[in-house]
């Protein structure tokens, strides 16, 4: 089976607007930093959403996992005009 690509399996999901990092809160229209992973079967799964204070890169690489930072923009409750960042695998 093909792995969807992060940027437009996370384009549309639903997240919360509390940054995991600093605790600001996240408005429409801001740039958020989300880190996902990827796990069969559950497909890409956002982990941490940031606000523009969040890392644009992975760091420590977690075993064996699909990692990805993607910016998007916070819309409402929902990650429109995600674009991936960094990944763990190419
Ligand atoms: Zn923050």
């Amino acid at each position: 089976m093909t792995r969807p690509s992060p940027a437009s399996a996370l384009n549309g999901v639903q997240v919360g607007n509390i940054c995991d990092r600093c605790n600001r809160r996240i408005r429409t229209g801001d740039m958020a930093v989300v880190y996902a992973t990827y796990y069969d079967p559950d497909g890409w799964v956002v982990r941490r959403v940031m606000c523009d204070c969040g890392s644009r890169t992975i760091g420590l690489p977690t075993d064996g996992a699909d990692e990805v930072i993607v910016e998007a923009v916070w819309w409402a409750g929902r990650l429109v005009g995600v674009k991936t960042v960094d990944r763990s695998r190419p």
